[in-house]
């Protein structure tokens, strides 16, 4: 089976934008309730993780010896807190229909030198309102959470939530074995059987790759591989090994109901699911469970009012209080905002345990190159190898 499918997107429904409430006005009594405060995360991996120290361009290394996972400066392993907003921006537009931002409109320019020609003009693939938000006053749901990405005329929003980078528990790490990462070529968007709906009138929807089973070994290759150039095309690395726990924090900002709602969701999705982060995902790599351990809230409008009382309007959640305000505010997301037919598709492709008798890998070159398979959708890879 191909290891990655799309999250179908709902084309009869734009983003919703809105000028976000800002930090200038923490309460008023024309403003509904907004949240504040900190969550604790922990991380587990389900499978070996990994995320690499230094980018592959960043100069001549040593080939005899394995890649490194990424520390932080007090020598511990870390997952960015970079890479863990990402990963939840990605969640939030793709299940409370944001705007896409990840999208280009052009993908693969042919090497032809001629400017603008390529093998996948997918610009008008895309509904212009679908399209990344451009004016800071109207901002869909994660640009207004997480920030307005590209510097535009009207200036940036900064968004309201900030994440620290997640450090691992020392007593918890254990390395997985150094391993060679077969070579990741993956079908490119001119497979328009992939990457477009099946009338080809859209792009298919955003990418999500398929959990591995964990009880097998990630794919793997038994030494550098050479296609035309003199670089290896796979790279050696060390990955850390499933049960390394790791600890974040997440602090938020005058957040409304419905966008605090949609992050938790972000953060719990749903029982049977797992998330994915890191390199090597194709290979069965950084299947991650994610769980909010103790929330803090800040109630500046009580925090400020004479009539307070001794706690400076902080609350804290934990255990089943918790579970409980969470379910509350996710289950009123769901219902009045959720993306169900994102869902639908991300269930399935994230479900947690996955399939143990489904093999995730690229169909190869052969596979492609047979004609009845040209226009097979990614379902029907199932069998493909
Ligand atoms: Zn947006």
């Amino acid at each position: 089976m191909n290891p990655y499918d799309f999250a179908r997107i709902d084309w009869s429904r734009p983003p919703e934008r809105r000028k976000p409430i800002w930090h200038d006005r923490l309460f008023g009594s024309d403003l509904p309730r907004l949240y504040s405060g900190s969550l604790t995360l922990r991380l587990t991996a389900r499978t070996p993780i990994f995320i690499p120290a230094r980018p592959v361009t960043s100069g001549p290394r040593d080939p005899r010896k394995p890649e490194t996972f990424i520390k932080d400066g007090t020598g511990h392993y870390i997952i960015p807190g970079t890479s863990l907003k990402g990963l939840l921006r990605n969640l939030v537009e793709t299940l409370g229909n944001g705007c896409l931002t990840l999208f280009d409109g052009n993908y693969e320019q042919e090497k032809t030198g001629e400017r603008g020609r390529y093998k996948a003009p997918y610009r008008d693939k895309v509904k212009p309102e679908f399209l990344h938000c451009e004016d800071k006053a109207h901002l869909c749901i994660s640009c207004r959470i997480f920030g307005s990405l590209k510097e535009r005329k009207s200036g940036v929003f900064t968004g309201k939530v900030n994440i620290s980078d997640a450090q691992a528990d020392p007593e918890t790490v254990a390395l997985y074995k150094p391993m060679y990462t077969l070579p990741l070529v993956e079908p490119k968007p001119h497979h328009r059987a992939f990457y477009l709906d099946e009338q080809e009138r859209c792009i298919a929807g955003r990418k999500f790759y398929f959990h591995h089973d964990p009880n097998k070994e990630p794919w793997q290759a038994d030494g550098y591989r050479y296609f035309t150039r003199a670089e290896p095309a796979n790279r050696y690395i060390h990955p850390l090994d499933y049960d390394t726990v790791f600890y974040a924090r997440l602090d938020f900002t005058t957040l409304e109901r419905d966008e605090l709602g949609a992050l938790l969701l972000a953060i719990v999705l749903e029982e049977d699911m797992c998330h994915k982060i890191g390199y090597a995902k194709p290979l069965g790599l950084g299947s991650i469970a994610l769980e909010p351990l103790r929330l803090e809230l800040i109630d500046y409008a009580r925090r400020y009012s004479l009539s307070a009382r001794g706690q400076g309007g902080r609350e804290q959640l934990e255990g089943e209080a918790l579970t409980q305000f969470i379910d509350e505010l996710v289950e009123e997301f769901k219902r009045q905002h959720l993306q169900r037919l994102a869902m639908e598709d991300l269930r399935r492709i994230w479900r947690w345990p996955p399939d143990p008798d489904v093999e995730y890998c690229y169909p190869d070159k052969s596979w492609f190159d047979q004609a009845e398979n040209a226009r097979k959708r990614i379902a029907e890879t199932r069998d493909a190898l």
